[in-house]
């Protein structure tokens, strides 16, 4: 027998493998998946693993059921990202040499070329395709290509084309996250934190101090009749600056700030924060005050200066507190000015002493400030002094006054810190000017998108709802750069479209990725892309037997039907490119999205994956280590693709182990050839099952069941088959049909045993193309599988009785339930009313006269019909079962099992006190 190696599987496989997933239209039905291409920055690790090995499984299953199956690959190079990875290796970034020589192992030589961004994604294309396609993923490689590729940068210009006729693409002024360093305002995919940070526009309260101002910023400006104090950090230093030529006092960092949203900022001279404390300010609005220390005044949020309203906000009552407690500034009293339902005259010291909070340390600070935050809004009403009106109104009337008296002006600021840039500048809101954006924001857009949505097939079905929550709070998109790689923004071509912009409608492109190379990107005028997809004639159009065939290479393959991309990006890419879809074929409702699988995330060993981090095991290392096939069987059988994964070594190795008990049972197996008995009609009717199961789960994505079925299930049956076979019987000739189906079962998981052992089975061509089994009822033998069940239920009763007792047996008397057992068994199971059927029973005239004893069955058998599965209860009431036979049937089993001698006998006929306990499909049983 050939000896189990994964290598030598993987060695010969790739060999039949070459050139043979590249997929044409043809005269069969067509299946298109495609998944989120990476960005080819960095190494694979294992939680990219699983992102490309799913949807191989689903194309390798699709394949098999008779489907043309197009799986195509590209890389995605757009973008900042690389241009500051080469810069920090030009610049010999210790950190980025670390992670790129030591953990992606990239030899010194290529590393020195890495100061052209290029050469960095060139060499992680060429490397993520070698990994991939030593995973075994069934890609057709010809279909390749980066986003930079003269062709494709000419089909984005068409894409954006019809963005831009479509009235989508606008140029305007927008506060935006944005960093310093690279001059750029930051993607989501830039940020090494932060990417849950929303700007926020923020009012500031001009507050008099001598010549200057000095600004503090707020959502609540109605509460300005409740302020007592500033506060400034002692600790820092404040800067008077020119803000557009008025003094004002601010920390350092917001006057860096100031000057990114529209002003001009000039600084004097610095001021240390003590020098600030007990001056005092005045505002119009609630006269004079002093400023306070407080340490906790972060310098980095808005302008580092903060009022204080100690009777409606925690922070500021507890840090009072905390002053007068230690004897200063007793005189200071909260000063109320909302009355709020559920609240005492002071809601923020009512809020603060009821939840025993002692210090501002306290972690539940935040969700109180929140609470009285909204129960103000919702609530809240203004003292009749201070005009009476409910908060929500009289919030944006005192912010307008305050804006047109009191020279309050809008400050933008993130909700939440730090937020920062991958290059490592903490990220500021900028507002641009001239900035290009996708009009994600008009409400027309948005419902074309919810309208197809409703069409398509979601997996899994809850985030849908996460789609439509996307659908609804997406706002205006800048869409443009100056940094990075890409195509030119072809409305002005100093700026490049961003990654999020133009991977939106790259499926449709690579039905035609093979052959659009062949021809000079010169000629890709955009009536070429408009005939290719649109079906748009013009006139002179070059190279029309060309543009033909891509034409109709897209219309055998487009829309796609299932799309694969992770969770996190629901809230950008996914909804994306609907968007772009809906607009670019408009009149095409034929060619938009038909699904999409969204995936959960991979841990290592219980923590998070992260690259920056070093929590990465690299993909390349696993399928060295482990084998591919094992790779991929732990990832698809750890957790539905839906569900987080958790990698870990000692779980994998035991996978490893699987496969080799996989293969050596079919090599055992696959030449039997006895004649087959009961046992081989039973495993062959299980195996029905095993398929239709298995083709159900696959059906619906679900890895995880799939295999439970192709490989737990159908081993633990052969478990059973070998056990029930007689001594000296090496099994049947059924063996080999179980293994044939086996093996084609399996093959979307572990292709490459799959390949090596179909060879072995002498199965035509390659297993990768052969048909998926399909279940035969006529193969299904219910009353043969009851039997089996029967007996491996008692076996199992046996086994534990013999465990409870401790003695040795000399013999063991199997007791079958009488007749009349039967028919209340039956009566039972097919009432639909399980609460009155005893009454009914007992109505009987031959139950009636056994009295007790039959109600007392008649509740032990209920309680046996709720154990069992539907699928034994059911046969059973039509019709019972032949205990008797089946038992003496296998008395030869049973006695080599127990090495007693086995009586069997009817309950009614017994004088055992244990008799009396026989039910249906449970006899009773005395080991003597
Ligand atoms: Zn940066």
């Amino acid at each position: 027998m050939s000896e189990f190696d994964l290598g030598k599987f993987e060695e010969s496989a790739h060999e039949l493998w070459t050139h043979a997933f590249e997929s044409n239209p043809g005269r069969l039905e067509k299946f298109y998946l495609n998944v989120a291409f990476p960005y080819p920055s960095g190494a694979m690790h294992v939680g990219h693993g699983r992102t490309y090995i799913v949807p191989d499984v689903v194309a390798r299953f699709w394949r098999m059921r008779g489907k043309q199956v197009l799986f195509p690959m590209g890389f995605h190079v757009t973008g900042a990202p690389v241009v500051g990875i080469s810069k920090r290796i030009a610049n010999k970034d210790p950190k980025t040499i670390h992670l790129y020589r030591d953990l992606y192992k990239v030899p010194q030589n290529v590393l020195d070329e890495f100061i052209d961004p290029l050469t960095i994604v060139r060499h992680f294309a060429a490397e993520y395709q070698r990994v991939m396609t030593a995973c075994g993923l069934s890609i057709d490689w010809r279909r390749r290509f980066i986003t930079v590729d003269p062709t494709y940068s000419k089909f984005i210009e068409w894409q954006w084309k019809h963005l831009y006729e479509a009235g989508h693409v606008i140029k305007g002024a927008h506060p935006v996250r944005f960093c310093t360093v690279d001059d750029n305002p930051v993607g989501d995919h830039d940020l090494l934190e932060g990417d849950k940070a929303e700007v926020i526009k923020f009012t500031l309260v001009m507050f008099r101090f001598g010549d200057a101002f000095i600004p503090t910023a707020t959502l609540r400006p109605e509460t300005i009749h409740g302020v007592t104090n500033l506060w400034a950090n002692p600790n820092i230093a404040y800067v008077k600056v020119l803000v557009d030529g008025r003094p004002w006092i601010v920390s350092r960092e917001a006057a860096e700030k100031l000057a990114l949203q529209d002003h001009t900022v000039e600084i004097r001279e610095e001021i240390p924060g003590k020098d600030l404390v007990d001056k005092k300010v005045s505002h119009p609005l609630c006269g004079e005050v002093p400023i306070l220390p407080a340490t906790f005044v972060d310098p980095d949020m808005a302008t580092g200066m903060v009022m204080s309203v100690p009777a409606h906000a925690p922070f500021d009552y507890i840090a009072l507190r905390d002053l007068q407690q230690a004897g200063h500034y007793r005189q200071i009293k909260p000063i109320p000015l909302i009355k709020v339902e559920g609240y005492g005259e002071v809601p923020a010291q009512d809020a603060v002493e009821k939840s025993g909070i002692r210090n501002q340390m306290d972690n539940r600070m935040d969700t109180l400030t929140q609470e009285i935050y909204s129960a103000e809004f919702a609530k809240g009403k203004l003292f009749e002094k201070y005009g009476g009106k409910p908060v929500r109104v009289a919030r944006d009337e005192v912010a307008a006054l305050m804006a047109e008296k009191y020279d309050s002006i809008v400050m933008y600021e993130f909700d939440q810190r730090p937020v920062v840039c991958r290059c490592g500048n903490r990220v500021k809101v900028k507002i641009l000017h001239d900035q290009w954006f996708l009009k994600y924001s008009d409400p027309a857009w948005k419902q074309q998108v919810a309208d197809h949505l409703r069409d398509m097939a979601l997996v899994p079905p809850e985030v849908r709802i996460e789609f439509n929550r996307t659908i609804d709070w997406l706002k205006d998109w800048a869409c443009t750069r100056r940094v990075g790689l890409g195509t030119r923004f072809p409305w002005d071509t100093a700026q490049l479209i961003e990654p999020l912009s133009d991977s939106t409608v790259y499926m449709a492109y690579y039905t035609i990725a093979h052959k659009i190379r062949e021809i000079d990107p010169k000629l890709l005028t955009p009536e070429v892309f408009d005939y290719i997809f649109l079906g748009k004639k013009s006139p002179d159009l070059p190279e029309k037997k060309k543009l033909d065939a891509m034409r109709e290479e897209f219309l055998y393959w487009y829309p796609y039907d299932f799309r694969f991309s992770a969770k996190d990006l629901i809230s950008n890419h996914l909804t994306f490119q609907l968007f772009h879809h809906v607009t670019v074929f408009e009149n095409q409702k034929d060619k938009l999205p038909r699904g999409m699988v969204v995936f959960g995330m991979g841990l290592l060993n219980g923590a998070k994956m992260s690259s920056s981090k070093g929590n990465v095991f690299l993909l390349e290392d696993a399928v060295q280590e482990f084998g591919a096939d094992t790779v991929r069987m732990f990832l698809m059988g750890s957790a539905e693709p839906w569900q987080d994964f958790d990698w870990r070594n000692e779980l994998v190795l035991s996978t490893k182990k699987q496969i080799e008990r996989f293969y050596t049972t079919v090599m055992e197996c696959k030449d039997a050839a006895g004649e087959p008995h009961d046992i081989d009609r039973w495993l062959i009717s299980r195996l029905q099952l095993h398929i239709e199961k298995t083709t159900a789960a696959l059906d619906n994505f679900q890895t995880r069941q799939a295999l439970q079925e192709a490989y737990f299930g159908i081993e633990s049956d052969l478990r059973w088959y070998w056990r029930r076979l007689p001594e000296n019987n090496d099994g049947s000739r059924e063996l080999h049909t179980l293994c044939s189906a086996w093996v084609r079962l399996l093959a979307p998981f572990i292709p490459f045993t799959g390949e090596h052992l179909w060879k072995e089975l002498a199965g035509e061509g390659l297993v990768s193309f052969a048909p998926w089994p399909s279940a035969d009822k006529n193969l299904v033998n219910e009353k043969i599988e009851l039997a089996e069940e029967l007996l491996a239920r008692t076996v199992e009763d046996i086994e534990s009785i013999r465990k409870l007792i401790q003695i040795t047996p000399r013999a063991l008397t199997i007791a079958i339930a009488p007749a009349w057992k039967q028919e209340i068994f039956a009566i039972i199971a097919q009432s639909t009313d399980r609460n009155t059927v005893i009454k009914e029973i007992m109505k009987i005239e031959a139950m009636k006269k056994r009295g007790k004893e039959a109600t007392d069955a008649a509740k032990q058998i209920t309680t046996l019909i709720h154990r069992l599965p539907p699928q034994v209860v059911a046969p059973l009431a039509r019709e019972p079962l032949n205990e008797k036979a089946v038992f003496e049937s296998a008395r030869a089993f049973l006695e080599h099992e127990f090495g007693v001698p086995v009586h069997i006998t009817e309950a009614d006929s017994s004088d055992h006190v244990k008799a009396v306990t026989a039910l249906p499909f449970k006899p009773a049983i005395v080991i003597e």
